[in-house]
């Protein structure tokens, strides 16, 4: 038998081609071999068979162990099969992966074979392949995330803090922010990554900046990455010297084509990002986009629900709401809550005399001198047409009625264009500790009972009247 292989070892074209399409052998009685060409590319060409120590130097460290193993059984006469997928690191700094398949042939000297014959395919590309989309499904899956994220959550701090943090799955950085632009340049309000996020927050950035990443990827109009921002930008501020960033990639926000801020990541090591970052990021900067512009809708909405858009002074809702709670702060505390019910006198004649412009002309300016009488922590509403009712935390029935008073007397005092005459109101004063009697809507329907008694008893006044007055 060992003739046949004597010509194939001996037959240079022949052992060559064999070589060439991946073939290895070795013959244990004459110690001649042939190596596979994946091998004979090594400088350690056909040493693998010749128990030199030196081939395994080429395996990746991660995978030595094993085939070093598989190996040596063969080498023993223990195993007959061989079998191993592993990386060759080539002389040039480049990695294959490797598919190793071999058979021993025959009994020789004690449990020993007599030939050693097998194959060796690079199998690099489908290990490419394979690798390729294990993460393209891994990126798919993160975005699929991300997207729900964004849907999920009113809160902006918390919906950008959840998509960074699934960002970084895809985008390995170590800290990543969200920063908006305006008049004052850029401001952090979100991110992943810090130790005191909070502090962060406070970060501003000058903009635009000589020499910044920030402003070029906002003036430009499109994605930057450095993979070395020391060498590529000289003027790059380092947050903490002692931990330099290293790569930087920045992603603008745009909303309706108008740049709104940035997304930013980094890293400590160098080269961190590929354009197929580049690519993921500007993704995810859209989803932020989103976030932003929903957050932004709804604070919006908010303000819009809880405004009452003629007057500017809050709505029947927003009372509904923070009446109560300052109805529950007062329960608390114990402190007396005032209440003024107010009606313009007479307005329906304004409107039909003077027309609805002029109504509404009165509307606005009785509300906006009395604002100037408030304070900050007061709260007054639109309660219907020219009702209003002012809510006061912290006030005795005394100190309501007073202001009463003193809003009475100003909204006389005003002069209204248009209108030949003054504008009088009537107004309903009430005043109570929480706990003693019923809740919030019994102290409305007292002061209302008294803004009725007051129109009864003339208009321009106020009830139960000031003594004092
Ligand atoms: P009284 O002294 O008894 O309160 O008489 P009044 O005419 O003020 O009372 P009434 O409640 O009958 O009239 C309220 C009027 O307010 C009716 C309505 O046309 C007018 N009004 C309600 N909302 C608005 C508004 O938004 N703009 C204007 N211009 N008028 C409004
Ligand atoms: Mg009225
Ligand atoms: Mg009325």
């Amino acid at each position: 038998m060992s003739a046949i292989y004597d010509r194939l070892l001996s037959d240079p074209d022949l052992s060559t081609a064999l070589s060439e399409v991946g073939i290895f052998l070795f013959d244990f009685q004459t110690g001649k071999s042939i190596s596979s060409a994946t091998w004979i590319e090594e400088e350690f060409g056909d040493s693998l068979f010749r128990g030199d120590a030196n081939w395994i130097k080429s395996i990746h460290p991660q995978d030595r162990k094993q085939v070093a193993q598989s190996v040596d059984r063969i080498y023993r006469g223990e195993q007959r099969v061989f079998q191993e997928l592993f990386r060759l690191m080539k002389a040039d700094g480049t990695v294959r992966w490797v598919l190793s398949k071999g058979r021993a042939i025959g009994k020789g000297q004690g449990k020993l074979p007599l030939l050693f014959v097998g194959s060796d395919i690079d199998v690099t590309a489908y290990k490419d392949v394979q690798a390729r989309m294990e993460q393209n499904l891994a990126e798919l899956e993160t975005l699929r995330e991300v997207a729900a994220v964004i849907g999920s959550s009113l809160d902006f701090g918390d919906t950008v803090s959840r998509v960074l943090e699934q960002t970084r799955r895809i985008i390995p950085y170590r800290t990543a922010t969200v920063q908006l632009l305006d008049e004052q340049g850029l401001r952090v309000i979100g991110g992943f990554g810090f130790d005191n996020l909070e502090k962060v927050k406070s970060f501003r950035f000058p903009y635009p900046h000589e020499g910044s990443l920030s402003t070029r990827a906002i003036q430009e109009l499109r994605p930057i990455m450095s993979g070395n921002v020391a060498l590529d930008f000289p003027g790059f501020v380092q947050p903490d010297d002692s931990n330099p960033i290293v790569s930087w990639l920045g992603i603008p926000l745009f909303r309706r084509g108008q740049v709104i801020g940035l997304v930013t990541a980094d890293s400590p090591s160098a080269r961190a990002y590929t354009s197929r970052h580049l690519q993921l990021a500007a993704t995810i900067g859209d989803h932020i986009s989103i976030a932003l512009e929903n957050a932004r809708l709804h604070d919006e909405t908010y303000t819009m629900v809880m405004t009452d858009a003629l007057t500017g002074v809050g709505s029947r809702h927003r009372l509904s709401i923070e009446g109560r709670l300052l109805y529950e702060t007062a329960f608390r505390n114990g402190h007396s809550l005032g209440v003024l019910m107010i009606d313009i006198d007479h307005f329906k004649k304004v409107n039909d005399t003077y027309g609805h412009d002029v109504g509404d002309r009165v509307l606005r300016k009785v509300c906006t001198t009395w604002a100037k009488s408030l304070r900050s922590t007061d709260l007054i509403a639109r309660y219907g047409g020219e009702e209003f009712v002012i809510l006061l935390p912290e006030t005795t029935f005394d100190a309501a009625q007073a202001l009463a008073e003193r809003l009475r007397r100003s909204t006389q005092a005003l002069g209204i264009d248009d209108l030949p005459y003054p504008v009088t109101i009537s107004l309903g004063v009430a005043a109570r500790v929480p706990g003693e009697g019923g809740g919030l809507e019994a102290l409305f329907h007292e002061a209302d009972l008294q803004l009725y008694k007051a129109k009864q008893a003339g208009r321009n006044r106020i009830s139960p009247p000031n003594p004092s007055a």
